[in-house]
C-alpha cells in the first residue's frame, strides 16, 4: 500500500484561516469572545439570510443540546428524531433524561417520513406522552421534505429541531438549511462542508433566542459583580481563534459546495450506467452533495467495492447505520418500516471531499468499474 491514501471527507483549509488567527492574536482576544466570532456569526447570517441569528458554539453536538434545553425538554420527555442519521443527532436527548423516539426514512430524500411522523405522533400521544420536539436531519446535505414535516408539528403543535449540520450550503423552496425549524443547528467538524477545526452553531430566530442561547452557552452566569447563578448552563462557547478558522473558510464556502457538487456529477456520469442508484435532486431543492452516496444491488457488492477500495488505500464508508439499529439504542421505541436498513445494507459512501483532484477520482472509479 504505497498510493497515497483518499480520505471520505478531510478538512480543506482556504489559505487565509492564518490572518484572521494572527489578527486574534494582535488584538488579545484569544478567549470565547471577540472580533473573529462576531464576524463569522456575521458571515453565517449573511448565507443563511430570513433574519437568522446565529451563536457560535464548540460543537455540533452542543448545539442541538442546546436547542432541546432552549425547547425546555426534561427528564422523562419524549422526542421524534430520525434514525437514519448520525449518533450526534440523538444524544443530547438521552443527556437530557429524555427518550428518543426514533422515525424512518422515506426514498425520495432518505430523511424522515412525513407520514410515519404523524403515524408516531397519534400513537405516542395516545399512550398519554406527547412529544416535546422533532429532530429532523438533512443527511448527506439533502434536505428533509420540510413542507410536510413543518405542516406535521404545526398540526400538532410540535417545535422541529432542523439537524443541518451536514447541509450549509442547501437549500429547500429557495430558503437555506438551518433556517427551515424553530431552530437549526450546524457543525464545523474536521469532516464537514466547512470546518472549524472543530465547532458548531445555534441558529435562532430572534436576538432574545440568541442572547439567552449565549447566556446559557457561558455557564448561565447571572448580571452580578461575583459569580452567581440561578440555573444550569454550559461551557458551549466556540473559541476566538476556533472563529479565525472559520472566518477564513466562509469566504470559501460557495466554492466548496461546487466542488462537492462536481464530484457527485463526476461519479454519477461515471458509475451512473453501471446500475447504481444515485439520489436525485428533487425540484425544489438544492443540495451541497456534502457526500456522494451510491446504492447497489445487494450487501455483499457494497462490501466488495468498500473492500476494494480499502486494498486500494481509498477510504469509503457504509451510509449511517440507524439509531434504531444501533446496541446502545435496542430499548427504545422506533416507528420503522425498513427503508434506513436497507440503505445502510446496499449503500456506500464515495470519497466527497472538495479537494480530491481529478487524478483522485480517476483512480476511485478505475478501482470500482473493475468490480
Ligand atoms: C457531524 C454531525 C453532528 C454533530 O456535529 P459535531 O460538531 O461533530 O458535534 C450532528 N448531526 C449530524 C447529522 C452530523 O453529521
Amino acid at each position: 500500500m504505497n498510493k497515497q491514501k483518499i480520505y471520505l471527507s478531510p478538512p480543506h483549509l482556504s489559505g487565509s484561516e492564518l490572518k484572521y488567527i494572527k489578527d486574534a492574536f494582535a488584538s488579545g482576544w484569544v478567549a470565547p469572545v471577540g472580533q473573529q466570532i462576531d464576524f463569522f456569526e456575521a458571515e453565517l447570517e449573511k448565507v443563511l439570510k430570513r433574519n437568522s441569528k446565529v451563536v457560535a458554539l464548540n460543537s455540533g453536538t452542543a448545539a442541538i443540546h442546546l436547542a432541546l434545553v432552549m425547547l425546555g425538554v426534561k427528564n422523562g420527555d419524549s422526542v421524534m428524531i430520525q434514525s437514519n442519521t448520525h449518533i450526534a443527532s440523538a444524544n443530547p436527548i438521552v443527556y437530557l433524561g429524555a427518550k428518543p423516539i426514533f422515525i424512518d426514512s422515506e426514498k425520495d430524500t432518505w430523511n424522515m417520513e412525513p407520514e410515519l411522523l404523524e403515524t408516531a405522533i397519534i400513537a405516542e400521544t395516545k399512550k398519554g406522552k406527547k412529544p416535546k420536539a422533532i429532530v429532523v436531519v438533512h443527511l448527506y446535505g439533502m434536505p428533509a421534505k420540510m413542507d410536510e414535516i413543518n405542516a406535521i408539528a404545526q398540526k400538532y403543535d410540535i417545535p422541529v429541531i432542523e439537524d443541518a449540520a451536514e447541509a450549509l450550503g442547501s437549500a429547500y423552496n429557495g430558503h437555506k438549511c438551518g433556517t427551515l425549524g424553530d431552530y437549526g443547528i450546524l457543525s464545523f467538524n474536521g469532516n464537514k462542508i466547512i470546518t472549524t477545526s472543530g465547532g458548531g452553531a445555534l441558529v435562532t430566530k430572534t436576538i432574545e433566542d440568541k442572547q439567552k442561547a449565549v447566556f446559557l452557552a457561558t455557564q448561565a452566569r447571572d448580571d452580578a459583580p461575583h459569580y452567581q447563578h440561578s440555573q444550569i448552563g454550559y461551557n458551549y462557547r466556540m473559541s476566538n481563534i476556533v472563529a479565525g478558522i472559520g472566518c477564513g473558510q466562509m469566504e470559501v464556502l460557495d466554492d466548496r459546495v461546487k466542488a462537492r457538487r462536481a464530484n457527485f456529477d463526476f461519479y454519477q456520469k461515471e458509475l451512473g450506467g453501471l446500475g447504481f442508484e444515485f439520489l436525485q435532486e428533487p425540484e425544489n431543492v438544492f443540495t451541497n452533495r456534502w457526500l456522494t452516496t451510491i446504492l447497489t444491488d445487494a450487501y455483499e457488492t457494497r462490501e466488495k467495492i468498500r473492500l476494494a477500495l480499502a486494498k486500494e488505500n481509498i477510504e469509503s464508508r457504509p451510509l449511517w447505520k440507524p439509531m434504531h439499529l444501533q446496541p446502545v439504542f435496542t430499548n427504545e421505541i422506533a416507528y420503522t418500516n425498513g427503508i434506513s436498513e436497507d440503505l445502510f445494507n446496499r449503500g456506500l459512501c464515495l470519497p466527497s471531499g472538495s479537494n480530491l483532484t481529478d487524478a483522485d477520482r480517476e483512480r476511485i472509479v478505475k478501482v470500482i468499474k473493475r468490480i
